[in-house]
């Protein structure tokens, strides 16, 4: 009998702390919850804004069309890109966790971020695929921030995500260091997609995921690499944009 309730309660000890394991901080504002941020900091830090159809960037108030200047120069290659936030605030500091510091938990609640801002806009996109590292990075990294937002992405939204579709071809150089034309060739060069995949993506309005958005050349080359092997339209979807692309590292 003793021992019988000895067992009942040191049960009951050893599952006390797995409960608790849930429950963390929210990485803004410290309270305790059960998601890395919680809903009213996801609220609170979204500030929306009005942006470019094509590009995503920051408009003026008193910009008189839907489409930046530069857009109207040249469009890029994909059809539009949906941001969810600013790379500003407190979004940067988490980007780099997600990035850099093996902080995956934060891909749930940015990738729910992001589904919001797409919900509107999706419009006839059938497949997800996330801007690739090189193998070299994934092996340094681990993982790769882009395929942990595409995966939460298409199962909250329902749309089938693949990260065998894009892949880059070499390790790039740190690209902020060179000239704005070897920038966008060696960008140009980096990305194809898989032999394997090419049979799938003929007809496929695809939606690319990636977590930062600075020049739009990656993502750029990476729509053209898609366009180029069959798919119908490319979209990009990105949880944060920047026009800044010296306070970002490269990917
Ligand atoms: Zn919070
Ligand atoms: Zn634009």
């Amino acid at each position: 009998m003793l021992s019988a309730l000895t067992t009942r309660a040191s049960s009951a000890l050893t599952r006390l702390p797995r409960g608790l394991g849930r429950l963390g901080q929210c990485q803004l504002c410290r309270s305790w919850q059960s998601q890395p941020i919680c809903a009213a900091c996801l609220t609170a830090w979204r500030h929306p804004s009005r942006r470019c159809l094509r590009c995503a960037i920051d408009l003026p108030h008193d910009h008189p069309d839907t489409v930046c200047q530069a857009c109207e120069d040249q469009s890029p290659e994909f059809d539009r890109a949906i941001v969810a936030v600013d790379y500003s605030g407190p979004w940067p500091g988490l980007l780099t966790r997600l990035k850099f510091q093996g902080a995956t938990a934060l891909a749930k609640p940015l990738a729910q971020l992001l589904a919001e801002a797409v919900c509107a806009r999706r419009g006839a996109t059938s497949l997800i695929v996330p801007i690739p590292l090189s193998k070299q990075r994934l092996r340094e990294r681990g993982y790769n921030q882009s395929w942990l937002l595409a995966k939460q992405v298409g199962r909250r939204l329902d749309i089938p995500a693949r990260v065998d579709v894009l892949e880059r071809s070499r390790h790039t150089q740190r690209l902020m260091n060179l000239s704005a034309e070897e920038r966008l060739r060696q960008i140009r060069d980096a990305f194809h997609v898989s032999p394997r995949a090419l049979a799938t993506l003929a007809g496929q309005d695809v939606a690319m995921v990636d977590d930062v958005m600075t020049t739009g050349a990656t993502l750029n080359a990476c729509a053209l690499a898609l366009l180029e092997a069959g798919a119908r339209s490319v979209s990009a979807w990105v949880v944060a944009r920047t026009p800044a692309p010296t306070n970002v590292r490269s990917s």
